[in-house]
Formats: structure tokens, C-alpha cells, sequence
């Protein structure tokens, strides 16, 4: 079995994984997943990313409410973390596990510095043999800075910690196949349209995710070099299950030359701006060229220098995402003019690119 030679792995719980419908902590259920990984991921390094902090956040106070207010959501999720890592924590100790708690914002995955602060902060908890339980900081995060489900967070994690393998546990046993309702599909080795329209709309009770995000992070992993699982996490021993029967969606990684950074770059949840480019330049950029000014036509959004940029025919065909090497208001002024002329627009010295090769991947 892949996993087996597997040395990273994140493992993610959905939030009915680990709360019940009554809105408890299913202490037994962590408690066997724990003793699976002392059994079968022996010397591996793990980490765990884990929802319910808003499902038993909502217990603990009593709130029963389907549809709750970003503000309100926010203050449940304040209370519930607590009581969630509490919870993971009592178990860890109790299986004689170190733990730490690490909350992520999406600022934190989606700018290269804190992605790079982040991999050092889990390095260190491994290198104490630390297991790391994640979830989104819900607590300060509003809804246009959010991931709001946690399958591409794990995605993300999984990639900047360079993990080789990610475990989504939830209430389904995989992605289904559209002719035959109990048959899962086993392998998928790449993403598109057609799996897509596989995937069920709905999203369960606690959770924000459903299978169109398990897809989201499923892309971001065969991106990055990971397999990525999708298990049924309703019984005890959830990793002995998967080894036993076998029932589980695995997404293969593809094959691929990028080096950490273009794996970060590609998998970038969100871009602060377009940029479309005319023929010529689009050409140029599929032969591997930086983006000069002289291609650009338009640009769109407002954006600073280094912030993820989408790069986009006139047809609004996506074609690549780079770090611009300029601001929105920068690009707007020399968009369509040679580069040697650049720097006299401007005022002062600048780079001749827009988007340096080194900083750009083809989509
Ligand atoms: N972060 C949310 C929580 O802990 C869950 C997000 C999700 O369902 O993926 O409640």
C-alpha cells in the first residue's frame, strides 16, 4: 500500500468524524485512530487537521441554529477550539503522544513568507516528535479572508509541508461513480469537467466542505506530488479499515519537475489580480518566457508587488499565475510600452518583467 512507504502524512477530520449528531466529542473514535497511528504509521511524521470547533462550540453553548451569523459563527469557534484541542490533547497523552496546536489564516498558506514560517513551525513539532492538530483560525477570520472548509487547507499544509500522502476521513466511503451509486471510483489520475460533475452538490450537517472541496484539494495535491485519500471515517480503527478493505478514492500525484515554490505558486487558493496578455505574449510565455510589459492589455483587481497574479489570453483563457513583480497601479501605467522605457514612466529603476519566469507556472 502506498501509505506504508509514505513519510509525511496529514491526516484531515471532518467535523462528523469527531463530533456526533448529539454534538459530543467522539472520544472513542479519536482514541482509535490514535492507537492506528502508534500501530501502522510507526516513524512517520504526522499531522492532523481537524474541524468541529464550531459543531462543539455549538453544544457547549446550547445554539442549536442551522444558519449562523459570521460574528456569532466566530465567537462559537472561539469556544469550541478550545474544547476540541482539549479533548485531542487528553487522548495524545493518554496513548503517550505529544501534541500542539497550530491555527492557520489564509494569509498564512497564500503569502510565501508565512508558508515558510509555517513548514519551519511544523518541522519543529516533528523534530520533538510533536503531533500538530490544525484548524483554520475561524476565530478572526471574516468571510472574504477565509478558506471556510478545511479539505483545501489540508491541501495546502499537505503541499508546504511537502507531505507525500493526505487522509480525508468523512461520511462517505469515496467519490462515488455516476452509473453505479454504490461502486466508488478507486483511482483518479487527474482532475476535469467530468469528475466534477460526479461529485454530490450536498454538504453535511456540520460541515462547510462537501465533495467539490475534497476535489479542490485533491487538485492542489496531485499538483504537488501528494496522494490524497478519501476514506470512510464512521467506524472504529478508521486506518485499519483502509488497510483491510481497500475502500477508499486515491487520487495519484502527476509527475512533476516543479520545485517547492512552483508547487506553492500553482496551488495558490486565491489571486489579487488579472492580467490578460495578447497572442504574441501568450506565445511567448508557453515557450517559458517571462511576461514583459509590451504583451499586457489589461489589468484587473489591485494588487502590490509579489502578490499571486492569474495570467489570462483575451479570452480569458487562464494561462498562468506569478508573483507580479509590480503593482496594479505600476501595471496599468506601463501595460503595452517596451520595457527599456519603463523606468522614465515611472520615476525610478525598476525590473524589465512583469513576471519573471522564475516566478511564473503554466496552468
Ligand atoms: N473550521 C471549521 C470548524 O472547526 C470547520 C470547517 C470545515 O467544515 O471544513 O468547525
Amino acid at each position: 500500500m502506498l501509505i506504508n512507504n509514505s513519510k509525511k502524512i496529514v491526516i484531515k477530520l471532518g467535523s462528523s468524524t469527531v463530533v456526533d449528531k448529539k454534538g459530543k466529542f467522539k472520544k472513542e473514535w479519536v482514541d482509535s485512530l490514535i492507537k492506528d497511528i502508534k500501530k501502522y504509521f510507526k516513524g512517520k511524521e504526522i499531522a492532523i487537521v481537524s474541524s468541529g470547533a464550531i459543531a462543539l462550540g455549538q453544544n457547549y453553548l446550547k445554539n442549536k441554529s442551522k444558519k449562523i451569523k459570521l460574528e456569532m459563527s466566530q465567537a462559537i469557534a472561539a469556544v469550541g477550539q478550545i474544547h476540541l484541542a482539549g479533548e485531542f490533547q487528553k487522548i495524545f497523552d493518554k496513548n503517550k503522544f505529544k501534541t500542539g496546536q497550530i491555527l492557520i489564516s489564509l494569509d498564512d498558506t497564500e503569502q510565501r513568507r508565512r508558508a515558510l514560517n509555517v513548514r519551519r513551525t511544523f518541522e519543529n513539532l516533528f523534530k520533538i516528535n510533536a503531533i500538530p492538530i490544525v484548524n483554520e483560525n475561524d476565530s478572526t477570520a471574516t468571510s472574504e479572508i477565509k478558506y471556510g472548509d478545511n479539505d483545501r487547507l489540508a491541501a495546502r499544509v499537505a503541499q508546504i509541508i511537502g507531505a507525500d500522502t493526505l487522509i480525508i476521513f468523512s461520511d462517505v466511503d469515496g467519490l462515488y461513480d455516476k452509473s453505479n451509486k454504490k461502486k466508488i471510483i478507486k483511482e483518479i489520475h487527474y482532475i476535469n469537467k467530468d469528475i466534477y460533475e460526479l461529485a454530490d452538490k450536498k454538504i453535511n450537517n456540520y460541515g462547510s466542505g462537501g465533495m467539490i472541496t475534497k476535489l479542490d484539494a485533491a487538485k492542489i495535491c496531485i499538483n504537488a506530488g501528494c496522494h490524497m485519500f478519501i476514506a470512510n471515517g464512521k467506524k472504529n480503527n478508521p486506518i485499519r479499515n483502509m488497510q483491510k478493505n481497500k475502500n477508499y478514492t486515491c487520487f495519484f500525484p502527476k509527475i512533476s519537475t516543479l520545485d517547492a515554490r512552483k508547487k506553492w505558486i500553482i496551488s495558490s487558493l486565491n489571486s489579487s489580480g488579472k492580467i490578460y496578455i495578447d497572442e504574441g505574449a501568450a506565445k511567448a510565455l508557453l515557450k517559458g518566457k517571462s511576461l514583459l510589459a509590451a504583451g499586457i492589455k489589461k489589468v484587473t483587481g489591485e494588487f502590490k508587488k509579489g502578490e499571486n497574479i492569474l495570467i489570462v489570453d483575451e479570452k480569458e483563457n487562464n494561462l498562468a499565475r506569478g508573483l507580479s513583480s509590480f503593482t496594479s497601479l505600476e501595471i496599468n501605467k506601463i501595460k503595452g510600452k517596451h520595457s527599456k522605457e519603463i523606468d522614465n514612466i515611472l520615476g525610478y529603476p525598476s525590473k524589465s518583467e512583469v513576471i519573471h519566469k522564475d516566478d511564473m507556472v503554466k496552468l
